[in-house]
């Protein structure tokens, strides 16, 4: 019940203090080759961290503390219990410095301070404390066999798990990998991507407070190519778990399949189809369409960017959508807790939008209102949501993915056009249908080829529940008590008698 104000938070942001280095066997470690590189703060671009510019030899060092620490059994043989009381002591420091771990978020990616407080760290303790709380609760197996026999089916940890994970949920995502990964007994070697590791060395830092022994958690910081590619390529690591763009998913399964089979795991792209029929209720339906594409700018592989509408009632639910916009998606600086979004991760993949968005204009697409540069004076990077109606499903801004607040309503007549449209993408995270009647509703929730499909809302979910994708979105799931399969390897123990 705190009230925050811009002043409290501006009062967070000069009392951190920024810490850039690896996160090796306990310890900050700079670069082996001393280099760093300069993150620049999304909100105003000014230049926030320096950051250690990882390299191989960094990434050689994670990994043998990583494997050091497996090897020494200090925490895959120590007691369930014990292992448990960690894990939930490590939620609590996320919670008790949920503050500092916010500023910290929304430094380096952007978003609201408030959303990044109240979402994004609650969820990483959330995570955190779920696989925690799993860990005295894991039972192995017998398998069937005759009288003299008796096989067990034990679920061991694979050893050394490498994740290589996006910005645009940073801790919630490295959450969703830690959480199974360490809770199953493994090492981990984080490669946060480049434009956010100072939640990961903070998190790595409470790790370490919380008990969970040196070289368990291990963060190298830098480039994708430099850092990323070296983990996945390397001899010694068992696993990648990777959340990013489809278009790297594809080189990491072609870096495990060149060095040592290492199992992958991916979370990748989603053009996600939010289908709305002329019966549903129409201001759920605009509610859940602005939120669903607009929530943290646009930056969600699940985000609702596709509006496939029956056409009898494409202009009244564009008038709702507009209006749920512009009077509940605050967009504003990050630190004015009355934001509900802020700034785009980069100058870089402004213009991107920007241009994609351009180039979508130039195919015929209508703008209905928004999607353009807005807040430049602060010299950061904020493109306001918007819409673009009776769309194709074939034009570029239906197709690709945009990661920005762009929203592509497209018509339909029949729901056989409907479920056509909706399954038209090499995509396949997420969708949704809008309709009272629940016959057809249950329908096409079986029939949208995608990992989540809601019914009537957009964007509900909670630990329980597994989160991926089919198609080209990737394969494993985060989330939920399978998420931990993914992390574990069966062996099988068979005992003969007499
Ligand atoms: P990205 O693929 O560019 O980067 C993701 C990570 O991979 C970063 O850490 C990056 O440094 C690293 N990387 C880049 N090139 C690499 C290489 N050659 N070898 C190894 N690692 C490399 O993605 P991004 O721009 O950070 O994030 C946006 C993308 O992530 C979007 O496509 C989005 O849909 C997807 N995403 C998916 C999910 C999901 O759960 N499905 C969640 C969030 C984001």
């Amino acid at each position: 019940t705190k009230t925050y104000t811009r002043d409290y938070w501006e009062g967070v942001l000069s009392s951190l203090k920024l810490e850039g280095r690896h996160f090796i066997d306990g310890a900050h470690r700079a670069s082996s080759s001393g280099a760093t590189f300069t993150r620049i703060r999304p909100m105003d671009g000014k230049p926030g961290a320096e950051l250690a510019r990882g390299n191989a030899a960094d990434v050689d060092a994670a990994v043998a503390a990583a494997r050091a620490a497996f090897k020494s059994g200090a925490w895959c043989r120590k007691e369930p219990l014990e292992k448990k009381r960690i894990m939930l002591k490590w939620a609590e420091l996320i919670r008790a410095h949920g503050e500092e771990l916010a500023m910290l978020e929304t430094l380096d990616v952007g978003k609201p301070v408030m959303a990044s407080l109240t979402v994004d760290v609650r969820l990483c303790a959330d995570g955190i404390q779920f696989y925690g709380e799993m860990i005295d609760k894991m039972y192995d197996e017998i398998a069937p066999t005759g009288p003299n026999a008796r096989a067990l089916v034990r679920k061991v940890p694979l050893g050394v798990v490498g994740a290589i994970t996006p910005w645009n949920y940073p801790m919630i995502i490295d959450a969703w990998k830690l959480g199974p990964a360490i809770a199953a007994g493994n090492s981990v070697v984080l490669k946060p991507a480049e434009q956010s590791s100072l939640s990961a060395i903070r998190l790595a830092e409470l790790a370490l407070e919380a008990g969970v022994p040196a070289g368990v958690f291990n963060v190298v910081t830098g480039y994708g190519e430099e850092t990323g590619k070296p983990l996945a390529l390397h001899m010694d690591v068992d696993m990648i778990a990777f959340t990013g763009s489809t278009e790297v998913g594809k080189l990491i399964m072609g870096y495990a399949a060149q060095s040592n089979v290492k199992r992958v795991a991916l979370e990748l792209g989603g053009k996600s189809p939010l289908v709305v029929f002329e019966d549903a209720d129409l201001d759920a339906a605009a509610s859940a369409s602005a939120w669903g594409c607009f929530y943290n700018s646009g930056e969600t592989c699940h985000a609702s960017t596709r509006l496939i509408v029956q056409r009898s009632v494409q202009e009244k639910l564009i008038a709702k959508i507009e209006a749920v916009t512009r009077s509940d998606i605050a967009l504003k600086h990050p630190l004015d807790p009355s934001a509900q979004i802020g700034a785009l991760i980069e100058e870089e993949h402004m213009n991107k939008v920007l241009g994609m968005i351009a180039a979508g204009e130039k195919e015929g697409a209508r703008r209905a209102f928004g999607a353009e540069r807005v807040l430049s004076e602060t010299g950061g990077y904020y493109v306001s949501p918007g819409v673009f109606v009776d769309m194709t499903n074939d034009m570029s801004l239906a197709r690709q993915e945009i990661f920005g607040p762009v929203l592509a309503a497209i018509p339909f007549d029949t729901e056989e056009e409907a479920l056509k449209i909706a399954n038209d993408t090499i995509y396949g995270l997420a969708g949704a249908v809008f309709t009272k009647d629940m016959d057809r509703a249950h329908r096409f929730s079986e029939s949208i080829h995608a990992g989540t499909v809601w019914i009537n809302t957009y964007d509900m979910s909670n630990f329980a529940t597994p989160f991926g994708g089919f198609k080209q979105s990737g394969f494993g799931r985060d989330r939920s008590v399978h998420a931990i399969d993914k992390y574990c390897d069966y062996k099988t123990i068979w005992q003969q008698f007499g």
